[in-house]
């Protein structure tokens, strides 16, 4: 059991270290399909074990999921995959963060939620300000999902079926309203709130892409905490 469990680590952290981020193609691809079924498989998985990882929060604003006061959410059971490089030893299923409704239940590991939180407190509140009455959510486009970058069969599995991603469609503002990422970055009054909070992403996420970036990243925020040799790849 715990051979099997450190082979996962061994492997997890091994295709970590030779990946980089959503954006970029080619390298040795697997010839992995596009693969749709799995992160539903681990859905239903984590549907029915969920009561073992109650416990980790609190009331609204004072969880401490990970260790960290204002991440809220619970521990789930490890996230295994029949695709080498997706899973995940020692997921979190996060609903808050500082403060902050997820718009749905998010699924990483705890260095990204860890990542998270700080641009939440350091990029998102800040660019926010008042507007709007404040932050008051996120619209999660995308977490954990077991699939290939940018969707392209025969790419590299994404940081998304490592549990170390996650895409960012929205803030959602105290009055209902929102910054939404593909309506308002360019040419709003958003548009710098929504500029400022991305490139406060930059380091504290290894990968950041957004509009213009590529042109895969028009309606969300890609964020990683994948680890680059030159160090964050921001676009
Ligand atoms: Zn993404």
């Amino acid at each position: 059991m715990r051979a099997a469990l450190g082979l996962t680590l061994f492997c997890l952290v091994a295709v970590a270290a030779c990946s980089g981020g959503d954006s970029r193609k080619g390298g040795q691809g697997r010839g992995l399909p596009i693969i749709d079924g799995v992160q539903h498989q681990g859905s239903r998985l984590i549907g029915r074990m969920t009561s073992l990882g109650r416990g980790m929060s609190g009331a609204r604003g004072t969880g401490r999921l990970c260790g960290i006061r204002g991440i809220e959410g619970q521990r789930i059971p490890p996230i295994t995959s029949e695709v080498e490089g997706c899973g995940l030893a020692q997921p979190v299923r996060v609903t808050h963060v500082d403060g902050l409704r997820l718009s749905q239940p998010a699924i990483m590991d705890c260095e990204t939620a860890a990542a998270l939180h700080r641009w939440v407190r350091k990029g998102v509140r800040p660019a926010v300000g008042r507007a709007g009455g404040g932050a008051a959510g996120l619209r999660v486009a995308a977490h954990y999902a077991c699939r290939p970058r940018n969707h392209q069969s025969g790419a590299r599995v994404s940081e998304h079926g490592r549990g170390r991603a996650i895409d960012i469609s929205a803030i959602e503002l105290a009055n209902g309203q929102e910054m939404n990422v593909l309506q308002d970055w360019h040419n709003s009054t958003h548009s710098r709130a929504l500029r400022q909070m991305h490139r406060a992403a930059c380091g504290t996420f290894g990968t950041t892409l957004g509009p213009g970036s590529d042109g895969l990243h028009e309606d969300h925020f890609h964020y990683d905490t994948a680890r680059h040799r030159g160090g964050p790849y921001c676009r």
